[in-house]
């Protein structure tokens, strides 16, 4: 009888144990917060081996569940915050997505962030959020370029190594990240250089800030440039962002698309000139008569690398433009929309685009 009641005793002390060391576990995991937005990642094709299929069909818990050893690494909590083809992406989902980041890593229950997102705009909100974010704490966008049905899908090893990066103390104070492909790349210069590779993703100018191996981060660089709680942007009282447009330069190219912005009602323009941000004459022309209607415009370029820098072929301060250094013109759109919230002042302006 004794010898009963001590073997109760102890499976009981046992089951005791095993529960609080779980329940420890949990509590000592990262809480990391997963914001669905659509893409291929949440993609179905017809086929395992086709290339055509529909983007943001499936739900940010279908695609949690795909991933089991998530659990392994980190608390996960999910939101769906919208289902789009990031093609559709808009002023209104960015302020909405910024704001309910700030307000999640506000919280001291939770820790990171992890955002699911189409590749073709993945840049442009990447930087939008490494500019509005108020945080220090991870905030990782993560996407595919095959669908979740597909052989070799990417997307379940791309959101587990997002996880584990951004429960990794490592990542904190980096800026808005990258993480596909194994490799870690900042927003500070984030370009998507391939239709179909799961290479796509580069930092053509700076160089990623890093790698994931064994679903660990391994960091090799770190921005210099200002990001998240040393920007000076806040977004947090704003319902719209003003409108600016970029226009292509090529041989022959007129002020056709300059005169259409200008009419539309642009307040800002980013030229996508030819090497150094360099412009036909009608352009330049058309660019300065837009500065003389109060038209905030930069001069970026069409190449993808080096910087387009003030004082070259184009005397900047005779046109009132700014120059763009090593933002292309998609990220300049998002540094000017935000620029434009504070000023007008072209100098102003030519200080964001060299300190951002
Ligand atoms: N066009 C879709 C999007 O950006 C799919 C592209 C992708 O995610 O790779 O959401």
């Amino acid at each position: 009888m004794n010898t009963f009641k001590n073997k109760r005793s102890f499976f009981l002390a046992l089951i005791t144990f095993v529960i609080s060391v779980c329940s420890l576990h949990a509590q000592t995991k990262p809480t990391v917060y997963v914001l669905a937005t659509g893409g291929t990642i949440a993609g179905k094709g017809a086929s395992a081996t086709g290339s055509s299929y529909h983007s943001g069909e499936v739900t940010v818990d279908d695609l949690i569940s795909a991933v089991p050893s998530l659990s392994d690494i980190a608390n996960i909590k999910a939101e769906q915050v919208t289902n789009i083809g990031s093609q559709d992406m808009n002023d209104q989902v960015w302020l909405k997505l910024s704001k309910r980041v700030n307000e999640l890593l506000n919280q001291n229950d939770v820790n990171a962030i992890v955002i699911t997102h189409g590749t073709d705009t993945q840049e442009e909100t990447a930087y939008f959020l490494n500019l509005t974010v108020k945080s220090n704490k991870p905030v990782i966008l993560v996407g595919s370029m095959r669908p979740s049905t597909a052989i070799g899908a990417d997307g379940p090893r791309n959101i587990y190594n997002a996880v584990a990066c951004a429960a990794d103390p490592a990542a904190a104070g980096k800026g808005v990240m990258v993480v596909m492909d194994d490799r870690i790349l900042g927003a500070d210069d984030l370009t998507k250089t391939n239709t179909i590779s799961v290479s796509t993703f580069q930092n053509p100018n700076y160089g990623p800030l890093g790698y994931m191996y064994n679903g660990k981060p391994i960091f090799t660089r770190t921005s210099l440039k200002r990001h998240t709680i040393n920007s000076e942007f806040d977004i947090h009282n704003l319902s719209s962002l003003p409108r600016v447009e970029i226009v292509l330069s090529y041989s022959n190219a007129t002020s056709l698309f300059v005169d259409a912005a200008v009419e539309a009602g642009a307040q800002g323009i980013i030229s996508a000139g030819v090497d150094n941000g360099n412009l036909t004459t009608a352009l330049e022309n058309a660019l300065n008569n837009a500065v003389q209607k109060g038209i905030a415009v930069i001069r970026s370029s069409r190449i993808m690398t080096g910087p387009t820098t003030q004082w070259d072929e184009i005397d900047d301060d005779k046109q009132g433009f700014s120059a763009s250094w090593f933002n292309n013109p998609y990220r300049s759109r998002v540094l000017l929309m935000l620029a434009l919230t504070k000023t007008k002042d072209y100098k102003e302006i030519q200080r964001m685009f060299t300190e951002y």
